[in-house]
């Protein structure tokens, strides 16, 4: 038999299947997904087994075998091999890397040297070691005599250890590095390679007992009184009829673990390590929850889903709701329809959103059914989670992106919670998006895929067949009422170029300073916003809110310190910083950026005896401190929470009645075409987040552009409406949805290779482009290579990056001649130690 087999190395040309023998010893623990250890070029590595033949095209005695096998169940299924092998042909990636993201960071092996006592060698010479010694070193007597009792040392060192590394065993016997020289040369020390997980199982002292209660009570009472403690012992065991884990005994009765040793020779009891799953919820009550009454709304929809559901047909709907509609109940219901039918359900949420409320609604329903997968888990806790996923022990996983691919076997029902989230994509190699991994899945599972959200990317709304040409795969569904009958908050649009006119150069405007102070004396909560992506500098006009903007492209341009230049990141345009407004001649011309900590100072200085709970990067650096503020906040300890995009986005506080967002311009004025949208989708979260409950909400956004339209439309609530504006200038503008984008970037130390090397991969594409002919009804090529111009973060770790932006119909096989492309420059780019990335449809073009 036969495996074809992905090795994991990222390295060029080995990225194809490679045929290894299976030994006749491994015929039965070889499947497909298999994780195993295999020799290649020389080096010992970690491989994925993705098929089996009964044949191979390549001359079989020239295959190596395959050497181990590294896990008694394979970690990965054949479902999850299809799905690795499609995202390398979209997202350009190495199968290597699609696959090896699958897995949890603990099975992430790495190959390993380590020096091993040579056994056979050793007994052999046993009996006449220092004989031996004095003929392999060829020195005199005395000084193998000498050395005898370090070779005694070492060896014993080694025996006693597992595992050591050669530089190891040399710091140790940094003395006798001679020694050990001549020990290698004679045989007894051998170097040998091996793949070695980052972690291992937990393993758990338990006690078991071996005989019946009623006789551990008997003997307990006949033991001499001086043997308190296994008496005390010896009655803890017997009154629990389950095997007991040591450390929990010796809770029951300190000290207990030396009694159980002894307990353990006299033969009454047995000590074994147990196999133990971390729980990192462990300890904590959650309480349970029913099935609400669904309103009509809710209804609806529910309906509409658990009929796929139920017939296992694959659909994919995006749920458009209102925040507070109700989103979160649908899902519970839906998901317990899922598993009444024996199949199970992911859940994904933005990682930010994975709070301990968010979890407790989701372990409150379903209890032990549910593992849940974030990043804030221990590398150990995580790898208990998927295993108990992997195992079937859990039907439900709740997680941030990666936990798409939850090792399931049957799933049903993946749902996509915040469903526009630009975190769904992952920004580093393989640069997947979550939404098209779940429905790719499904399609092979034949599952339902819910997206949710209260502002849908205009991606996933064009796809609800938006045009009514047919094309939308998506099916909509809404839901425009407050679950619990309340209304949407009401949004005052402040204009910032009005209060500085009227000479209020503070952040705050007067109104929002006149509301915060309102409700410190009404007691109430206010929520403020500040939006920490606008570091990177845009160039405004205080006066008037002009935005310095690039005249090919539609997107601001963006502040160069150090040459005092703005540049358009996309095409390259750039002009000289300006000093007076062309818009209105003011000099009031501001880099933009603004901190939290200063928000948080000016806060103290308006109102010295606020209470100011600030929640950034900063301050939830520490494991458990985000819980500890939203807990803080919601035990009333603060007026004002403060903080980023970690308060804009899920939170649910009934005192809540004011949200203030500090500059809503902050966003726009990125150099991004998705600014608007990601503007749109920021102050509808925000504005959310007020009045959820019985008091009414009052939200104030402020803002330089008050008559942007996404500011207007959020102001209204009015998601159609921007949408649709929205839509149009994608349109005219050639930008997703109706184009699809690639970023690729190149990296080098000089500037003059990168350049060219970037310019003839560019030229190449074109040319490659322009074989395509003009199809449908745009107006635009069917691909359009721009670039390359320098990147917006132009170093990186004292490399250049320069980047070419291709855009694309849905109906060209650009992706097939990027490939094409980069395998023709694959040896030129190697050899000139070129770095090449590909972002397929990049969510941030830097
Ligand atoms: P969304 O996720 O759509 O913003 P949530 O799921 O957080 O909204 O629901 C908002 C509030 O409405 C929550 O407090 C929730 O408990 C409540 N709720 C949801 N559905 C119902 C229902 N059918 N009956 C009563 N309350 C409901
Ligand atoms: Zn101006
Ligand atoms: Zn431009």
């Amino acid at each position: 038999m036969f495996a074809q087999i992905i090795v994991d190395v990222p390295a060029k040309g080995t990225n194809r299947l490679f045929d290894y023998l299976i030994p006749p010893s491994l015929i039965t623990t070889v499947e497909i997904g298999s994780r195993v250890e295999v020799s290649f070029g020389g080096r010992v590595l970690q491989g994925y087994v993705v098929g089996l033949s009964r044949e191979s095209n390549y001359e079989i005695s020239k295959l190596k075998p395959i050497t181990r096998v590294l896990d008694v169940e394979p970690p990965l299924t054949e479902e999850l091999v299809s799905l690795a092998r499609w995202m390398s042909d979209k997202y350009l990636c190495h199968i290597a890397a699609a696959l090896g993201v699958m897995l949890p960071g603990a099975l992430k092996g790495k190959a390993e040297r380590y020096v091993v006592v040579n056994e056979a060698t050793v007994s052999s010479a046993d009996s006449s070691l220092d004989e031996s010694l004095v003929q392999t070193s060829g020195q005199d007597t005395m000084q193998a005599i000498m050395t005898f009792p370090i070779q005694q040392s070492i060896l014993s060192y080694l025996r006693s250890k597992n595992k050591v590394t050669l530089p190891e065993l040399l710091d140790t016997f940094a003395e006798d590095i001679g020694t050990v020289k001549q020990m290698f040369e004679s045989g007894v020390l051998q170097e040998v390679q091996a793949v070695r997980d980052r972690l291992a199982v937990r393993k758990v002292l338990t006690v078991f007992a071996k005989f019946g209660a009623e006789h551990l009570r008997e003997v307990a009472e006949k033991l001499p009184a001086q043997a308190h403690k296994q008496k005390d012992t010896l009655l803890a065991i017997a009154e629990h009829d389950k095997p007991l884990r040591v450390t929990e005994l010796n809770e029951l009765v300190p000290g207990a673990a030396g009694a159980a040793r002894t307990l353990a020779n006299k033969g009454l009891i047995e000590l074994k390590e147990v196999e133990a799953l971390r729980d990192p919820y462990a300890g904590r009550k959650f309480v349970r929850t029913d099935a609400l009454q669904l309103t009509s709304d809710q209804q609806i929809v529910f309906q509409a889903i658990e009929q796929a559901v139920v017939a296992s047909y694959h659909e994919v709907f995006l749920l458009h709701g209102i925040t507070g509609s109700g989103k979160t109940e649908v899902y519970l219901q839906t998901i317990q329809s899922c598993l009444d039918l024996g199949r199970e359900a992911i859940v994904l949420v933005p990682e930010i959103s994975l709070t301990p409320q968010m979890v407790e609604r989701f372990k409150g329903r379903f209890g032990d059914q549910v593992a849940v997968l974030h990043s804030r888990l221990s590398q150990g806790e995580r790898y208990d989670e998927w295993r108990k996923i992997k195992r079937g022990l859990v039907k439900v996983a709740i997680g941030a992106r990666s936990a798409i691919f939850a090792p399931f076997k049957r799933v049903g029902l993946i749902i996509i919670d915040e469903e526009h989230e630009s975190s769904y994509k992952q920004e580093e190699t393989p640069k997947y998006h979550a939404r098209d991994v779940a429905i790719r899945r499904a399609e092979l599972n034949d599952a339902v895929v819910v997206l949710g959200s209260a502002t849908p990317s205009l991606e996933a709304i064009h796809e609800t067949d938006y045009e009514q040409d047919g094309t939308g795969r998506f099916k909509l569904l809404s839901m425009h009422n407050r679950a619990s009958g309340g209304l949407l908050p009401e949004v005052h649009i402040i204009d910032m170029r009005d209060e500085l006119k009227q000479g209020n150069r503070s952040m705050f405007s007067k109104g929002l300073y006149k509301a915060i102070e309102e409700r410190l004396h009404k007691k109430e909560q206010t929520i403020l916003f500040l939006n920490r992506r606008g570091y990177a500098t845009f160039v405004m006009c205080r006066t008037c809110g002009y935005v310095a903007q690039c005249p090919h492209c539609d997107i601001s341009l963006t502040y160069h310190q150090k040459s005092h230049a703005m540049r358009c990141h996309y095409c390259g345009y750039a002009e000289r910083e300006l000093k007076r407004c062309p818009s209105c001649d003011s000099e009031h011309i501001r880099h933009f950026g603004t901190g939290t900590q200063r928000v948080e100072e000016e806060l103290y200085k308006l109102f010295p005896s606020i209470r100011v709970i600030r929640m950034d990067v900063d301050t939830t650096s520490a494991k458990g401190s985000h819980e500890k503020l939203l807990t803080a906040f919601r035990n009333k300890q603060g007026d004002v929470l403060l903080g980023t995009q970690m308060v804009a986005k899920g939170l649910d506080f009934p005192d809540v009645t004011l949200v203030g967002v500090i500059a809503a311009d902050t966003v726009l004025g990125l150099p991004d075409f998705r600014a608007g949208e990601r503007t749109f989708q920021l102050l509808t979260q925000v504005a959310g987040r007020a009045g959820r409950h019985l008091l009414p909400g009052q939200v104030f956004v402020q803002t330089y552009m008050p008559e942007h339209y996404a500011i207007q439309a959020s102001s209204r609530h009015d998601y159609a409406a921007f949408a649709e504006h929205e839509l149009e200038a994608r349109k005219a503008r050639g930008y997703p949805p109706y184009h699809k984008m690639m970023l690729i970037t190149f990296m080098h130390e000089q500037v003059p290779p990168l350049i060219r090397a970037a310019s003839s991969f560019a030229d190449e594409l074109r040319k490659r482009g322009a074989a395509l002919s003009m199809r449908g009804d745009s107006q635009l090529p069917c691909l359009d290579v721009l670039g390359p111009v320098a990147s917006p973060i132009p170093r990186i770790k004292d490399r250049y990056r320069f980047q070419c932006v291709v855009k694309y119909r849905m109906d060209t096989l650009a992706s097939q001649l990027v490939a094409e492309t980069a395998e023709l420059f694959e040896e030129r780019l190697a050899k000139e130690k070129i770095g090449f990335s590909v972002d397929v449809d990049p969510q941030y073009l830097m």
